[in-house]
């Protein structure tokens, strides 16, 4: 058990080669390349893992295809990747609205935004997640108006972001969270596991738990990337 504790990395699946098959045969080469800029730069970054992983990136741009997301939110944008992501997706008249605390990594990412010309559909908000959502179920036309929120930011605060995404985000509209996997550890035996891991851990086996009783939303965990959660808003 002493190497899971170890082997801690990106890729969930079952081998790093077969991480890097997938992602060499499906996901790179589709992968638009101005989103190639931002990882590049992003791996310069001394937190440069926190990015959205490229196949959980693809996915996600596959959910607001399907959906036809045009008002979209974003809950921990860091530099960019999956509000690039998001935004190369989304209609020209999308809007995203794109919540961080740190504007200089989301500035790191700024030159590439607005070479890709997309910076007219971002609203970008540094402020404290929690606040700026409250702000937003403020103003009325806001409830049930976005059809697709992307949460990715402080794990603690999940359950917080869900109620209040619930009544954000439309009926029919989808709700995706990230690191519901959190690096593997969630099946771990905890005495495994890094003490620096074990808090985010602890909330996020706590979130999943209450995700998998909440009725009001249909999900899917799917174990790609760090592990996401789709819900589909019922
Ligand atoms: N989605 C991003 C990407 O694709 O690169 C990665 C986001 S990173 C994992 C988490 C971000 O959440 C950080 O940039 C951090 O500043 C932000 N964050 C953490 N706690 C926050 C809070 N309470 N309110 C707003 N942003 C927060
Ligand atoms: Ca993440």
């Amino acid at each position: 058990m002493a190497s899971l504790s170890t082997s801690i990395s990106k890729g969930l699946l079952h081998s790093p080669e077969l991480r890097e098959y997938m992602l060499e045969t499906v996901v790179y080469p589709r992968e638009p390349e101005l989103l190639k800029e931002i990882r590049l730069i992003t791996s310069n970054h001394p937190r440069c893992l926190m990015a959205t992983a490229p196949e959980a990136g693809q996915l996600i741009a596959l959910l607001l295809k399907l959906t036809n997301a045009k008002k979209t939110i974003e809950i921990g944008v860091f530099t960019g990747y999956s509000l690039v992501l998001t935004a190369l997706t989304i209609p020209d008249d999308g809007k995203i609205i794109a919540i961080d605390i740190d504007r200089d990594a989301y500035e790191m990412g700024l030159p590439i935004i607005k070479k890709a010309n997309i910076e007219h559909k971002i609203n970008f908000i540094q402020s404290s997640a929690l606040s700026a959502l409250d702000e937003l179920l403020n103003k009325n036309d806001n409830r049930g108006s976005f059809d697709f929120a992307f949460i990715d930011a402080d794990k603690v605060s999940y359950q917080k972001y869900h109620e209040r995404m619930l009544e954000l985000v439309k009926v029919g509209g989808i709700i995706v969270y990230d690191n519901t996997l959190w690096f593997g550890t969630v099946a771990m035996p905890e005495e495994c596991v890094k003490e620096t891991m074990k808090p985010n851990r602890q909330h996020i086996i706590e979130f999943n738990k209450f995700l998998a009783a909440d009725t009001r939303v249909q999900i899917s965990q799917v174990p790609i990337g760090d592990g996401i959660t789709i819900c589909w808003r019922l």
